[in-house]
């Protein structure tokens, strides 16, 4: 409550707190301001007439400033003009009390001030929440719920930007495709649950070791696709067999007792715009490359 003069004070503060209010007290508008800032009220009372920041100035200030936004003021005023009225919601004031002040009247406009208050209060916390769901949910529209990588769906958009970026700036862009070898067999041996934890298994080790730019998903089953952005041919040849390499020295839980003793995989690499000029193009040359992988004997590295 902002007042300039001790009885207008006392009165407003009689008031108030016969009904459960707590009140703080200031008497000239730059106090007013720093208060409100030290001590966040739900509601402000405001005389007009003050000495330096008048009552419209501090009202202004208020409603320009981004933290005190939801913050009601109500302007305290004996001059009951249009004028005055008109200055007052300009000033972005959310209700007027006129002098005299009568009791009942104040104390119902305070209320229902509160009300709109906490309701915009609500709605602002719900409208987070909201945003956040929102957030959730994208990000689960574009994961695979076993591995967490990427799924297909988002592959298919990313290899579409990243093929489309390539064409128009002339840079490279590979893809590599990679493919568990033998995996049914892992499968009939333990079971799809123990099979599952080596494809999160897979997933992650490949995941570490790829750069922050590379795009890494799950295209289906036992079949991954990694992205490499900017890469040529040559080099996505050496990312394939970084991975390859790295799958067959990593541990597998059981795999010892597999005929091949290890979990390996099998890659197919292509790249734009040496092998293909569009993403269909693209995968289908990668995955041509890795069937050629799979018959020449598996745990390898074959290039369009
Ligand atoms: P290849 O070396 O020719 O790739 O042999 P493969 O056995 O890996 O290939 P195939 O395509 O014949 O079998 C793929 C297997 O992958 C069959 C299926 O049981 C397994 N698989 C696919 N998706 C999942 C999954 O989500 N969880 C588990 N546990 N297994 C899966
Ligand atoms: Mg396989
Ligand atoms: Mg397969």
């Amino acid at each position: 409550m902002v007042d300039d003069k001790a009885n207008n004070r006392l009165l407003l503060q009689t008031y108030l707190e016969s009904a459960g209010y707590r009140v703080r007290l200031t008497a000239s508008g730059e106090e007013a301001l720093r208060s409100i800032t030290e001590n966040s009220p739900s509601l402000v009372l405001l005389d007009v007439m003050l000495p330096g920041i008048n009552g419209y100035e501090a009202c202004r200030i208020l409603k320009l400033s981004k933290s005190h936004r939801g913050l009601p003021v109500v302007l305290v005023t004996a001059l009951q003009g249009e004028e005055e009225r008109v200055k007052g919601i300009e000033a972005g004031a959310d209700d007027f009390i006129g002098r005299p002040i009568h009791r009942l009247e104040l104390l119902t406009r305070v209320r229902s001030l509160l009300r709109i208050r906490r309701l915009h209060d609500e709605l602002e916390q719900k409208i987070l929440e909201l945003e956040k769901a929102k957030i959730q949910l994208q990000q689960l529209a574009v994961t695979d719920g076993l591995t967490g990588l990427y799924n297909y769906q988002y592959f298919k958009h990313k290899l579409q930007i990243e093929v489309a970026r390539s064409r128009r700036h002339g840079l490279p862009v590979s893809l590599l495709m990679m493919d568990i070898d033998h995996f049914k067999m892992y499968n009939d041996h333990f079971g799809h649950p123990l099979g599952d934890r080596v494809l999160r298994r897979f997933g992650n080790l490949l995941f570490e070791h790829v750069r922050q730019i590379d795009i890494l998903s799950r295209y289906g089953g036992e079949e991954f696709a990694l992205i490499l952005p900017g890469t040529p041919k040559d080099a996505s040849m050496i990312v394939a067999e970084k991975l390859r390499t790295l799958i067959e020295k990593s541990y597998f839980p059981l795999s010892e007792k597999l005929p091949f003793g290890r979990v390996t995989m099998s890659v197919g690499a292509a790249c734009c715009p040496d092998d293909a000029s569009t993403e269909e193009e693209l995968v289908r040359k990668s995955d041509e490359a890795l069937y050629r992988a799979k018959n020449e004997g598996r745990n390898r590295s074959v290039c369009a």
